[in-house]
């Protein structure tokens, strides 16, 4: 008999958008978590907000959201339709189209603007985007602002076996590719497009929480029951390895890490360890410690 050497990790849940609203005028989301009360099982992810599909009619007026400030993680805004503008206190602009995706390292803090870029604004169009926010272990929430514009040229894309799909390392690496995205601590992030009726096998780390959100199709973890549209499967960290299976083309987005099992406070776009370090940011930020935008 053979010996397994793999063990698969097995489903904690399929869980819904649980919660709905619009974040400025800009990007109408859907919210997977932490509306789901996901903390531990997905961290070290914090939240995930899936914007769209949606079609804005043409504006000279881009639609988004104004100056803002984050303290204590990173912001990870991937773009599969739709142009996203970002400028920054620290100085950092990018513009990310589809394929492209931002990661913006706030960290000690940083005050920031998000909005659909200029051109698109004006010739209106569909957009659809995931924002992450990842968190940053306590040793690191008050490192230096960072910026990582992650170009769709500079992703790695890996035809699957036998024509079954395509799938792009974002963070980590999957069969010896390595991702392009600069981490505080070990993330997986894979842009998968699975055909339907096939499947793949990932290996993913043991110990490494491990979740997957279905943008379009349908598919299934390890046998599990299908999952469809804007549904986000859950796994356990134990065990190292997942196997999704499409019963429709899907395009899914694979997120893992290993856990940062440090306290999590929370106060708006603030994620810290203490209250009291969440009072410290406020302060800091009406105190303009976290800088302000360049007037254009
Ligand atoms: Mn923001």
């Amino acid at each position: 008999m053979a010996t397994e050497t793999t063990t698969m990790k097995e489903l904690i849940g399929i869980y819904q958008p649980g919660s709905q609203h619009m974040v400025g005028d800009g990007f109408p989301v859907r919210n997977l978590f932490p509306s789901n009360d996901l903390d531990r099982e997905v961290s070290p992810f914090l939240m995930l907000d899936y914007a769209g599909p949606q079609y804005f009619e043409p504006t000279d007026h881009p639609r988004g959201v104004g100056e803002h400030p984050h303290r204590g993680f990173e912001t990870v805004t991937i773009v599969y339709e739709g142009v996203v503008a970002h400028r920054d206190s620290a100085g950092n602009a990018g513009v990310i189209g589809p394929g492209d995706v931002q990661w913006m390292t706030a960290a000690s803090g940083i005050v920031h603007e998000e909005f659909h870029e200029k051109e698109y604004a004006r010739k209106g169009g569909t957009l659809h985007a995931i924002q992450l926010w990842v968190n940053l272990p306590r040793a690191s929430k008050m490192s230096a602002p960072g910026y990582q514009t992650i170009l769709n040229a500079d992703i790695p894309s890996i035809d699957l076996d036998s024509g079954a799909g395509r799938l792009r390392v974002i963070a980590g690496s999957f069969l010896g590719h390595k991702g392009p995205a600069h981490t505080f601590t070990p993330v997986e992030l894979y842009d998968l497009q699975l055909k339907a009726g096939r499947r793949v096998a990932l290996a993913l780390p043991e110990g490494h929480n491990t979740s997957i959100f279905i943008l379009q199709g349908r598919a299934s973890v390890n046998g599990s029951e299908e999952a469809g549209e804007a549904e986000l499967i859950v796994c356990k960290r134990e065990g190292s390895q997942v196997t999704v299976e499409a019963q429709e083309n899907s395009r899914l987005l694979v997120m893992a890490g290993k856990p940062i099992d440090e306290p999590i406070a929370r106060y708006g776009p603030f994620v810290m360890n203490t209250k009291a370090e969440l009072v410290e940011a406020v302060n800091d930020y009406q105190a303009g410690k976290m800088g302000h935008l360049r007037n254009q």
